[in-house]
């Protein structure tokens, strides 16, 4: 079956026991053990409860793997992730990666002796050089956080493999709907469900999923003895906003080209960053992994003056931190996702003061054209 019947029918569409049209929220934190052996499935929430169950089934199937797991946040999956390192280990990431995991790495996995090296991960030979013998993960973002950089997956993964190094996509801004690291070798992807799965900016969530069973176990363990889980009711929000996944995104990416194709030709801004455009260097490489160029782009307006009167003057998008949702996000990277990364490494990875970032939602789209036009007139 297709991706769209799938985000439909995944098992949990009729509730079992009431014919139920969605998965009861289990609003519960303990069960009773009817044998005095305690052999049952469900014993404590954080452990194991059925609604978050049913969400981390969902996500396994629609990413292509074998093990789900729904965090807190998406902070929460990719820092629980990390927690399945030993001390001492070495990893490599990319260098736009989003901002808070930027900080994790070197501002709380850093204590635990784990040592990042950041590359430009787009060029795969930045990448082969910064491995060690003690490098034990690859932590990746394709397209990248803002400048919409595409990295390899397949040669990353086939990299990794050979030295017997555990990989990790963060594939939030395609969801499983464009793009499926695992098809392509990825051991570990990770997702911030707050934004595309959900959808509607209203939870805030994580999700990581696995096919390794050892790799699987040692998550849980993080999951269960950390204790970071997702509660029933945001798990529930979470499968509703799954269910339109295909459709919003569709329609989302749709709006995203002909923005990305409008602000391109802009006499008023400097440059597009989006793969979607015919002269994005890596986009042939993204084609080949992904289903579609995505619904964020990025475009730089020169400074931040000219930032502020365009936010100012805008009507439609939200001006606020976040991506993914039905109403369009307008963010502004230097003092939002990326606001906690020191001004140096800003500019090494091309996060300038002028720098927009704009998930497109499901406004129409002439509307939001005409909106960015009467903002742009005001520069
Ligand atoms: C938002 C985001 C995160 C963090 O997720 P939270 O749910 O905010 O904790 C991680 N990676 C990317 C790419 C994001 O956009």
């Amino acid at each position: 079956m297709k991706f769209e019947t799938r985000t439909l029918h995944t098992g949990f569409e009729i509730d079992k026991q009431t014919g139920a049209s969605s998965v009861p929220i289990f609003q519960a934190s303990t069960f009773h053990q009817e044998d005095w052996d305690g052999h049952q499935e469900f014993d404590y929430a954080r452990s194991g409860n059925p609604t978050r169950q049913a969400l981390e089934k969902i996500i396994a199937e629609l990413e292509g793997a074998r093990y789900g797991y729904a965090f807190a946040s998406g902070m929460a999956a990719i820092s629980g992730v990390l927690l399945t390192l030993p001390t001492g280990s070495h990893v490599v990431a990319c260098e736009d990666i989003y901002g808070g995991t930027f900080r994790a790495l070197t501002r709380v996995f850093s204590r635990l002796g784990i040592e990042t090296t950041f590359v430009d991960a787009s060029r795969i030979e930045q990448m082969e050089a910064a491995i060690r013998p003690d490098t034990k993960l690859l932590m990746l973002e394709t397209p990248s956080n803002p400048t919409l950089k595409i990295i390899d997956l397949k040669k990353a993964a086939d990299l990794a493999k050979q030295k017997g190094i555990v990989t990790v996509v963060d594939n939030t801004f395609m969801s499983p709907y464009l793009q499926r690291p695992h098809e392509l070798g990825i051991d570990v992807v990770v997702h911030s469900g707050t934004k595309f799965l959900g959808g509607h900016s209203d939870v805030v969530a994580g999700l990581v999923t696995v096919n390794d069973p050892a790799l699987a176990k040692e998550i849980y363990l993080i999951q269960n003895g950390f204790g970071g889980i997702l509660g029933p009711q945001d798990c529930w929000l979470l499968m509703r906003g799954i269910k339109t996944l295909a459709v919003r995104m569709k329609e989302s990416q749709q709006s995203a080209t002909e923005i990305a194709c409008y602000l391109a030709k802009h006499p008023r801004i400097r440059q597009v960053y989006y793969p979607g455009l015919e002269d994005h260097p890596d986009r042939e490489i993204h084609f080949q992994q992904a289903k579609g160029p995505g619904a964020v782009l990025s475009f730089d307006l020169g400074n931040a003056e000219k930032v502020k009167t365009f936010v100012e003057h805008v009507q439609l998008p939200l001006f606020a931190v976040s991506l993914g949702a039905v109403e369009s996000i307008l963010s502004y990277p230097v003092r939002m996702s990326h606001a906690s990364m020191p001004p140096q490494e800003r500019k090494k990875r091309g996060i300038s003061d002028g720098l927009l970032r704009l998930s497109v939602g499901l406004e129409d789209v002439n509307d939001l054209l005409k909106d960015i036009e009467q903002a742009l007139e005001k520069i």
